[in-house]
């Protein structure tokens, strides 16, 4: 019975992404929804459908505080709607002010499939930057990389490095002894991509959101793990018999650390061997200004500082095929670089929630739920959300009949590739002014 109440309640397997809440403590996104100001429409739909820690980011962007975001492509084939999703939430969050990050990830690519540099180069450039620019990604206000260019981005792995053991990443992601170094290592970058907006080269410590897929909460996880694990502090409220306190620890062997902090806490404190305690009894703004003098102590030092990385989580879309889209498959995906013509056919062939025959569509209405088209109008074509409910509804009782949306949906779909594709070729310029030296265009075929 959902489904008649609830249009947007149809992207496939939501079974399982509920579990996700329960079994790995991802919080409901629809919890904080009301609180965002004009929501992309993924947020609307319940497409991006969890978080973690993403209430920190959406304090900073309704105070119009420093906060980032960042998400990466692998460049390994062509660019898809299924990348789309990524860019376009990495686009929404740099126009509510966020410093937004986006790189690609070639010594990933190089290292997990064995994908030549300079493949991943005209991959990187000519399937992903483009489209990226296209899509509004803006670049005056941006920073976009490949990692093997980014010196910093390796350093911070590094770094990472030192606080995960093998045995843990082996659980984490399933590595068995045969598993190569450089494979491990590409694991390291993704962290230190994650990190690198809060690099005092950046403007320091600050919220960062990284925008995936519900298959990546492992890495974030891991990440947000290690972040807390290079903090020369870590700062904890607690309560005993009544009385609130704060408890600063030190984390690292930072000789004079503490001492430093106390003289710089408006407090009176109580030091002990790896930690300082004050009592407190103040509200959210002191207990902000508490950490930020302790990020300043730690930075001066040589640290860090990071505010843990928060996440949002979207659904996956399904192939137009059934099944999961895939690129290996060409048919279940479109690509944002392939003829309009040719895509607007394959949605005319894609998978429906339509019944057997039209007496039965009319009879027992169509499944929104099992159909690669409803979701394709309403994850990438339709914005207005009355017009999609219509749809649904239409769906829902007999009144429509799965060629008129076919075609709908193919007819957008031409008319959205048609002008993406006029877009990518306007970005070259742009691209073009923001090269500084790195001859990126010249990867474009
Ligand atoms: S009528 Fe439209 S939404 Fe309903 S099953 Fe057919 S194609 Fe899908």
């Amino acid at each position: 019975m959902r489904n008649l109440i609830d249009p947007w309640g149809v992207s496939c397997e939501i079974e399982n992404y509920e579990r996700l809440f329960t079994d790995f403590g991802i919080s409901p996104f629809a919890e904080i929804l009301p609180k965002i100001e004009d929501p992309h429409l993924y947020m609307r739909r319940g497409i991006i459908f969890g978080h973690r820690g993403y209430d920190v980011v959406l304090s900073a962007m309704n105070k119009k505080e420093d906060f980032a975001v960042i998400s990466g492509f692998m460049p390994s084939g062509k660019v898809h709607i299924g990348n789309k999703m990524v860019m376009d939430e990495i686009i929404w969050h740099q126009r509510k002010g966020a410093a937004a990050f986006s790189c690609i990830a070639d010594i990933e690519s190089h290292s997990v499939r064995g994908i030549p540099y300079d493949r991943c180069k005209r991959i990187g450039v000519g399937e992903y930057i483009l489209s990226l620019l296209a899509l509004g990604f803006d670049l005056d206000r941006g920073f976009l990389y490949f990692q093997s260019e980014n010196r910093r981005v390796q350093d911070l792995a590094i770094e990472a490095g030192t606080e995960v053991s093998l045995s843990e990443m082996s659980a984490i992601y399933g590595f068995s002894s045969d598993v190569k170094i450089a494979h491990m290592f590409s694991v390291l970058v993704q962290i230190a991509d994650i990190m690198q907006p809060q690099h005092t080269d950046f403007g320091g410590p600050k919220p960062t959101v990284v925008p995936v897929g519900a298959d990546q909460d492992p890495h974030i996880r891991l990440t947000r793990d290690v972040a807390a694990r290079m903090r020369i502090f870590s700062i904890e409220k607690r309560t005993i018999e009544g009385r609130h306190y704060i408890s600063v620890r030190l984390k690292k062997p930072e000789k004079d650390a503490l001492d430093e902090l106390a003289s710089r806490l408006p407090y009176e404190t109580r030091k002990y061997e790896r930690h300082i305690d004050f009592d407190f009894e103040a509200g959210d703004g002191d207990i902000k200004e508490i950490e930020r003098i302790v990020r300043e102590v730690e930075i001066e030092r040589g640290g860090y500082g990071f505010f843990l990385p928060s996440s949002t989580y979207h659904k996956f879309m399904r192939g137009l095929t059934g099944g999961k889209m895939s690129s290996s498959n060409p048919q279940s995906v479109i690509a944002l670089t392939e003829p309009p013509e040719e895509a607007a056919r394959k949605v005319k062939k894609a998978l429906t929630g339509g019944r057997v025959t039209a007496e039965e569509q009319r009879k027992y209405g169509g499944e929104p739920a099992k159909c690669a088209v409803y979701e394709l109008l309403m994850t990438h074509l339709i914005e207005d959300d009355a017009y999609m409910r219509e749809i649904y509804e239409e769906c829902k009782t007999g009144r429509k009949i799965c060629r008129s949306c076919k075609e709908l949906a193919a007819e957008l779909m031409l008319k959205f590739l048609k002008t993406h594709q006029e877009e990518r070729e306007n970005a070259k310029e742009r691209l073009r002014e923001y090269d500084f030296g790195r001859k990126w265009l010249s990867y474009v075929v």
